[in-house]
């Protein structure tokens, strides 16, 4: 009865005729779901509080084998100011969000995940780029689920020279690979990036920042692998793609 949980809002979507619904990212219990009744009446103080990406202590009741509760209360913990305000800020926290929903299962190691998608959203809110980010998080959340790009290696005939990188063969190939499988060889440079990207943990990202000019290029490799292997489509990266350019303009 009453479990104090904390927890980083996903998405939020309306519910029945004045309720919102709330997938909510947790160490303890994974990805659940808290069903705030009322929230979108007028009178509702609540909704307000109820932002994606704000860091809160919920209160439900907890039952093993159920993933819908109904929300009690709660306490924020963490705004993530600049997620609301920021336009690349914005764009990329629905990266962050997705990623967090499509690459976590049941059964997952849970307290990892949270860390990762927590420290994303604080360095998003100080104002960090956001294509080493969301170029972290993906990679990490590709080789938690054993699906991260090969760099260690000719993908195919696991030579250790490699010139090329290709999305359809999952990772680096050699000269000879890449000839046959028609990829165009690469400068030394990116593929020492990609290799980069693909091994960063958050807590290099300063490294990374004079190491890496763009990882957008990077990032699209690693989408394209989801998308070829994994029948995954991350459709607020597309979104986050064409909106993105918007930013400087305004
Ligand atoms: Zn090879």
């Amino acid at each position: 009865m009453n479990d104090k949980v904390e927890g980083i809002i996903l998405k939020q979507s309306d519910y029945k005729d004045s309720s919102l619904l709330l997938q909510v990212l947790t160490k303890e219990y994974g990805k659940i779901m808290l069903v705030a009744n009322g929230a979108r009446k007028p009178t509702s103080k609540t909704a307000s509080r109820l932002l994606p990406y704000t860091k809160n202590e919920f209160l439900f009741d907890y039952h093993e084998g159920k993933n819908m509760f109904r929300l009690k209360n709660l306490s924020l913990i963490q705004l993530y100011r600049n997620l609301h305000e920021d336009v690349e800020a914005s764009l990329a926290s629905g990266v962050i969000g997705e990623l967090a929903d499509v690459m976590t299962y049941e059964e997952y190691d849970y307290e990892n995940v949270y860390q990762l998608i927590d420290e994303a959203f604080y360095l998003l809110n100080e104002d960090k780029r956001s294509d080493l980010i969301i170029g972290i998080v993906l990679s990490n959340l590709m080789k938690m689920n054993g699906i991260g790009a090969n760099v260690d290696e000719c993908t195919i005939c696991q030579k250790k020279n490699v010139v090329a990188i290709s999305a359809k063969d999952g990772g680096f190939l050699c000269a000879s690979c890449a000839q046959s499988m028609h990829v165009q060889p690469r400068q030394v440079n990116e593929l020492k990036e990609f290799r980069l990207l693909s091994k960063a943990q958050l807590e290099h990202y300063d490294i990374l920042h004079n190491l890496i000019e763009d990882g957008h290029p990077y990032i699209d490799i690693l989408v394209e692998i989801l998308r070829l292997h994994h029948g995954i489509s991350l459709n607020s990266y597309h979104v986050y793609q064409s909106l993105l350019p918007l930013k400087d303009a305004s």
